[in-house]
């Protein structure tokens, strides 16, 4: 069994620039997000029970899902979120335990903004999450994206809270500072993991 830390964290908390560190360290990553894309990818039977339950105009000209109308469909009807959760979140969770179970490292990181609501922390032997002021928070994301601030709070206000976040953590990472700072705090977090999934072995 691949020894398993999950990464998680609020939008434009540094998530992404956390993993790719982590990678750059030699550690598998796994992305919560691409498996719930390639879970309904054209072919895959989730993507025909989408548009049987919907109807097929969910699906775009070249047969790929409509994410944009699925997303609207879903957002204004919770039981139709609840339905399509109960679809898709099994298969999500498959997808992710096969890439973590093919993971060559030492230990592997799996990187999902919904860890803990989504259960894929059954997955996952620790919880790191990398948290962040929301002042700079929202900062960094408007930069990323060129959002609105307006656009980016509401998507804060929806998410966990960071002390809901920080009531689960195993480790934190405050990435309150510059790259090379939470570069660092990466650094000292690989080698207690190394310590952690070496003792595992033993
Ligand atoms: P999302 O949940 O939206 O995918 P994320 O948690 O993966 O976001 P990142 O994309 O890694 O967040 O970071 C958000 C933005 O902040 C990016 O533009 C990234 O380059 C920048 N950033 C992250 N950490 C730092 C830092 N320590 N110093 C400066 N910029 C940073």
């Amino acid at each position: 069994m691949t020894y398993v830390i999950g990464l998680t964290g609020g939008i434009g908390s540094g998530k992404t620039a956390v993993s790719d560190h982590f990678q750059a360290l030699g550690i598998c990553v796994v992305d919560a997000d691409v498996a719930a894309r390639v879970v309904v990818a054209k072919g895959r039977p989730a993507l025909a029970a989408i548009a049987e339950h919907f109807g097929a105009d969910m699906l775009l000209a070249d047969g790929n899902l409509d994410r944009a109308k699925l997303r609207a469909a879903v957002f204004k009807d919770p039981a139709e979120r609840r339905w399509l959760e109960a679809l898709t979140h099994p298969l999500i969770r498959t997808e992710i335990a096969a890439g973590l179970e093919n993971a060559s490292s030492p230990y592997a990181l799996l990187v999902s903004p919904l860890l803990v609501e989504s259960g894929q922390n059954q997955l996952t032997r620790r919880i790191l999450v990398v948290d962040v002021p929301e002042e700079l928070q929202l900062a960094r994301t408007v930069a990323r994206d060129h959002n609105s601030a307006t656009q980016v709070k509401a998507i804060m206000a929806a998410q966990a809270s960071r002390q809901q976040r920080l009531q689960y953590a195993d480790d934190v990472i405050v990435n309150d500072g510059s790259l090379a700072e939470m570069q660092a705090k990466v650094e000292a977090l690989h080698s207690k993991y190394l310590e952690l999934a070496n003792a595992e072995v033993k």
